[in-house]
């Protein structure tokens, strides 16, 4: 290899560090146009030799990777007890009381959400209606509707669009903006937050309040969304980001869950301050390489990802569903009825969604809330219920049933638009596409169950309850 040749491959490599991510900031940042003139331009740069590179090409290179990690603007916007609180907005009558939105109208159904005041008395998300109950006799109760709250969500998107075009969906509650570059229009990223404060409660309603965290990243703007509730307005930036995260408790970590964090105490660590100094190869060798760098940048207030506006977000990924039975079953037959009606409602929203999928998970929850869960490839594309269900027994059957199950939950994963789908990789069964075919339209025209599969009618547990969810990652 030629000096010149060396070269030219160090500076590509050099270039190769950044890339992934500058490809990811691009595409975020710039307009396609613009976006083809600078690849042009690093193009031509990367081959020219290092050797006639100028020290101030490099500085500026560098400049520009570091100031993407420093001078963004970033809001983080929470809607408080947010299903509770479109309630209170939408019904006079229960504001100002502590109010519990339910997941549905069976009797184990739990609470997904609870009003400011029903927080106060300590009655939390996820509870069951009975301990609530428990807690404050006079506690309101509310079925949700969840085309209500979208509704919502939608108008608080438009507010929030009006600031930018860079705005992605977290959840049904919670978005990021990205307002570097229009924050000066609005006279700087305080006045944006204070004044979609104000928007809220003029257009929206009154009753409906909003924590806001706005720092140079999405880590430290969801922080600081965090730390006040309700009706927050955090700032984290260079002078505060080291004394808030050293006194932030490692469980308060928006990506340190219940698992991570007794690993991280397996290894001694149990505090901010500790998971800085240990070592990364520590944290390599009990998480992985990507897991244990995710750390060390969270705990150090870094995090390049771009946002990502919602409209250029990716199609599903995978679709769950979920119940919460109406007792608790220790017999496997049932078990299995339970698992196949869940599959066929993933495999119709599949459907009418146009998607195929060649995965398929299984998660149990037990009766002292411990959990078993697992997935498994399949050979071939499919929608249909009754395959998924069948691949599924071959997860379920190794499963050793040690206490009696209070939850049950499928998904599949590996989703694909059916127009994406080749061929020769479908199911080769014409006639069953067909029968799906007829029984959804059935089903769509005179209502869900109309047509279903004959196990299923026959189940002792056929009123099942609670939420079904469609999984965005
Ligand atoms: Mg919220």
């Amino acid at each position: 290899m030629t000096t010149e040749a060396a070269n030219i491959v160090t500076c590509a490599q050099f270039l190769k560090l950044n890339q992934r991510y500058s490809r990811q900031v691009m595409a975020a940042r710039y307009p396609p146009q613009m976006r083809a003139k600078m690849a042009e331009k690093r193009n031509s740069r990367m081959m020219t030799p290092l050797s006639d590179w100028r020290v101030s090409d490099i500085i500026t290179l560098l400049f520009n990777k570091v100031k993407v990690f420093m001078d963004r603007l970033i809001l983080h916007i929470d809607m408080n007890s947010y299903f509770a609180t479109v309630e209170q907005q939408a019904n006079s009558r229960l504001r100002g009381r502590p109010v519990a939105v339910l997941g549905s109208k069976a009797k184990r159904t739990i609470i997904v959400a609870s009003s400011i005041e029903a927080k106060r008395l300590g009655i939390k998300t996820g509870y069951a209606l009975h301990e609530a109950i428990k807690i404050c006799p006079n506690l309101v109760i509310v079925h949700g509707e969840p085309r209500k709250y979208a509704d919502v969500t939608r108008r608080f998107i438009d507010i929030f669009e009006s600031y930018t075009d860079k705005v992605e969906i977290f959840s049904i509650d919670e978005a990021f903006l990205d307002i570097t570059s229009t924050a000066q229009i609005y006279g700087g990223a305080i006045s944006v937050a204070k004044e979609i404060k104000s928007r809220i409660r003029n257009e929206i309603g009154s009753w409906i309040s909003c924590s806001i965290g706005l720092g140079p990243n999405k880590f430290l703007a969801k922080t600081g969304s965090d730390l006040e509730k309700p009706d927050g307005l955090i700032i984290i930036d260079k002078t505060n980001k080291d004394q808030i995260l050293l006194h932030l408790p490692l469980e308060d970590y928006c990506g340190i869950g219940r698992a991570i964090f007794r690993r991280l105490e397996g290894l001694g660590v149990t505090e901010t301050k500790a998971l800085r100094t240990i070592p990364i190869a520590k944290l390599k060798q009990e998480f992985g390489v990507i897991c244990a760098w995710k750390l060390k940048q969270m705990v150090n207030g870094l995090d390049p990802s771009p946002v990502i506006p919602w409209r250029e977000q990716k199609a599903a990924k995978s679709f769950s569903c979920s119940r919460t039975l109406n007792k608790d079953v220790t017999n496997k037959k049932e078990m299995r009825t339970q698992i196949l009606f869940l599959f066929e409602k993933v495999a119709k929203k599949l459907r009418d969604d146009g998607y195929w999928a060649k995965e398929v998970g299984l998660w149990l929850r037990f009766k002292d809330f411990s959990g078993y869960g697992k997935s498994m490839k399949i050979g071939y594309w499919s929608c249909d219920g009754l395959d998924f269900y069948n691949y599924t027994m071959k997860i379920f059957d190794q499963v050793q049933i040690r206490q009696p199950v209070r939850a049950i939950g499928v998904f599949v994963g590996s989703v694909q638009l059916n127009k994406n789908v080749p061929l020769s990789f479908l199911a080769d069964d014409a006639n069953k596409e067909k029968i799906l075919k007829v029984c959804d339209e059935i089903n769509n025209r005179f209502g869900d169950g109309t047509v279903t599969r004959g196990k299923i009618i026959n189940s002792r547990l056929k009123e099942i309850v609670s939420g079904m969810g469609r999984k965005k990652f």
